[in-house]
């Protein structure tokens, strides 16, 4: 069966265009660097972005390490995105 894009339920990065009342409002993000589970589309601009008639997805995961990730594809029902060290991390990650 054909995947499908996870829903990402809740973002606490309010400073991120993307973000209204707490949701994502892009397409679709991509996760997941070397080191972490870090929003990679997290953007910082005085400029509103997305579509507020969207909730935002997975579009692709980097997180090897997660217990979701399978083939670099996030397989977790929704996300939830929030701060980590100043960054804007998938809460949803989980070790394998
Ligand atoms: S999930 Fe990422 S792109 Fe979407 S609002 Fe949060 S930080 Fe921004
Ligand atoms: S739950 Fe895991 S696989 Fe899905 S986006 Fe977050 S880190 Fe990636």
């Amino acid at each position: 069966m054909a995947m499908s894009m996870p829903k990402i339920s809740s973002c606490e990065v309010t400073d991120c265009s993307y973000n209204s009342d707490k949701k994502c409002h892009t397409m679709a993000i991509t996760v997941g660097d070397q080191s972490c589970a870090m929003c990679d589309t997290f953007t910082k601009m005085s400029k509103k972005g997305g579509d507020i008639g969207v909730t935002g997805a997975v579009g692709a995961c980097r997180a090897d390490n997660c217990k979701y990730n399978k083939s670099l594809e996030c397989t977790a029902g929704n996300i939830m995105v929030g701060m980590h060290s100043s960054h804007a991390d998938c809460k949803t990650f989980s070790a394998r």
